[in-house]
């Protein structure tokens, strides 16, 4: 049967491959997807390229592969620099124009710097492959120079500074003491390995917000014991080319500092001419569309989706991936002349990972804890089967069995040279040593 409906989605993560998975099962609907990256990323495990865990493969997909045997489904590749709600066209960079009976904007988030001084410019942002990529090159570089010139060390080569005790950080904090610990002390031989620090470093008083108060004190012992050291409920004021100043006037020399402060809408939504809510995000109503523009969907990071406690949705995969699936369904529904349905979200809790065999996740909508082995074990099993393809999930189980029990890390890759170049004479602070409090 030759397609009746056109749909247009813009972006291929978690929301947009749900919603066009979902769309493909019709054969009446032709659907475009539009994605500046020819693959899916697996964003939740971006911490693991980013300290040598896993291979970049291992967390991208190709979209077309993807949707292979959907003939129903054209992937595009192209930045969309423009969308127009009511005509339901979007406009790439190339001058391309797309029009569907209905468009969806699942374009995701960016980092939202806060206007942070020096943000922009000096930190590690965590929010893409790409820069994944760029923060193992950095890590990596700053041990191999440090081997090379040990005085780099006085100028804080071996700092790291994560900004935000959310997920993101908190993740990436306990997976790069591992690597620190265990992978980078036994390859370099004559580097004062222990002299590495990592800081972490957030405006409220606890690690990991959304979970319970067992949960914030179980995380804050795990990186404890993993010696990381926390600043919270103190502010980053200044980010420069080899420091950190917070709030207190304490000083962190260093020349990587990761961002996992927050995230925003892209510009795109803006582009889009629509009601923005927190964040740039878009307000939709309760069935996904925005108000006074039918076929307009928005849908994951990039929507605001109001929850029945009368807060929003939080930026999550499975919100993304539900929120995806049940825009097909309202879409279809719109195309068959039936009623839209308001969103309804199926909550199965939350889980962080805190390093090697440490984890926590809170379970359901009535969030039952598990901490320790079991929780890892869970969350081993949970992103495992969230993965798409069975090649990377059979090499993401490898890779994790052999870095639980060799404790060897596998492409620590310095492959990107733009963030592996460090400039050692730039920085203006004065303060000798490593860390310097008033
Ligand atoms: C480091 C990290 C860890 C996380 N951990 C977890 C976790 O443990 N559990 C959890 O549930 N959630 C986690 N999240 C959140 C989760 O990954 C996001 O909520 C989810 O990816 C959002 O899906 P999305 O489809 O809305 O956006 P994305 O996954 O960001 O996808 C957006 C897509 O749009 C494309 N795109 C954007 N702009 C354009 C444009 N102009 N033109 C063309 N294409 C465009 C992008 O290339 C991308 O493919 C984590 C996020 C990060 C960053």
């Amino acid at each position: 049967m030759s397609a009746e409906h056109n749909v247009v989605v813009v972006g291929g993560g978690f929301a947009g491959v749900g919603c066009v998975r979902r769309l493909a099962r019709h054969d009446d609907v032709h659907v475009t997807l539009i994605d500046r990256n020819n693959y899916h990323q697996f964003q939740p495990l971006l911490y693991q390229v980013a300290t040598s865990q896993l291979a970049s493969s291992d967390i991208a997909y190709s979209l077309r592969k993807l949707f292979n045997d959907d003939h129903n489904v054209d992937v595009k590749l192209a930045e969309v620099v423009e969308i127009d709600p009511l005509t339901h066209t979007v406009t790439t960079g190339d001058g391309d124009h797309f029009t569907g009976d209905a468009v969806v904007l699942a374009a995701g988030s960016q980092p939202n710097f806060f206007r942070t001084a020096g943000a922009d410019q000096h930190a590690f942002p965590l929010y893409s492959l790409d820069h994944a990529q760029r923060l193992r090159s950095r890590i990596i570089s700053v041990f191999e120079e440090a081997d090379r010139d040990p005085s780099l060390i006085d100028q804080g080569a071996l700092n790291f500074v994560v900004i935000g005790g959310g997920p993101t950080g908190v993740e990436l904090a306990g997976a790069l003491a591992d690597l620190i610990h265990d992978t980078m002390a036994g390859e370099f031989h004559e580097l004062a390995v222990e002299a590495a620090q990592i800081h972490i470093v957030d405006l409220g008083h606890t690690l990991l917000g959304p979970f319970s108060d067992t949960a914030h004190d179980y995380v804050a012992k795990v990186l404890g014991r993993k010696g990381v050291r926390l600043h919270l409920g103190v502010a980053v004021t200044e980010i420069g080319a080899g420091h950190v100043t917070l709030a207190d006037g304490t000083t962190i020399r260093t020349r990587c500092v990761v961002w996992g402060g927050g995230i925003k809408a892209p510009a795109l939504a803006g582009a889009a001419g629509v009601p923005q809510g927190r964040g740039g995000r878009i307000d939709v109503l309760p069935d996904l569309t925005v108000d006074g523009m039918p076929g307009f969907y928005a849908i994951g990071d990039v929507a605001n989706i109001a929850s029945p406690d009368g807060a929003t949705y939080p930026q999550l995969g499975s919100v993304a991936l539900q929120s995806g699936v049940w825009a097909a369904d309202n879409i279809v529904a719109d195309f068959r002349g039936k009623q839209r349905k308001p969103f309804h979200y199926h909550d199965k809790g939350i889980m962080a990972m805190i390093g090697r065999g440490a984890a926590i996740a809170e379970v359901g909508a009535h969030r039952h804890e598990l901490h320790g082995a079991i929780a890892f074990s869970a969350w081993l099993g949970v992103h495992a089967a969230l993965m798409t393809g069975v090649r990377n999930r059979v090499d993401a189980f490898v890779s994790w069995g052999s870095d639980y029990f060799s404790k060897q890390r596998g492409p620590q890759v310095l492959d990107r040279s733009d963030a592996a170049r460090i400039d050692w004479g730039e920085d203006s602070a004065d303060e000798p040593a490593g860390v310097a409090t008033p």
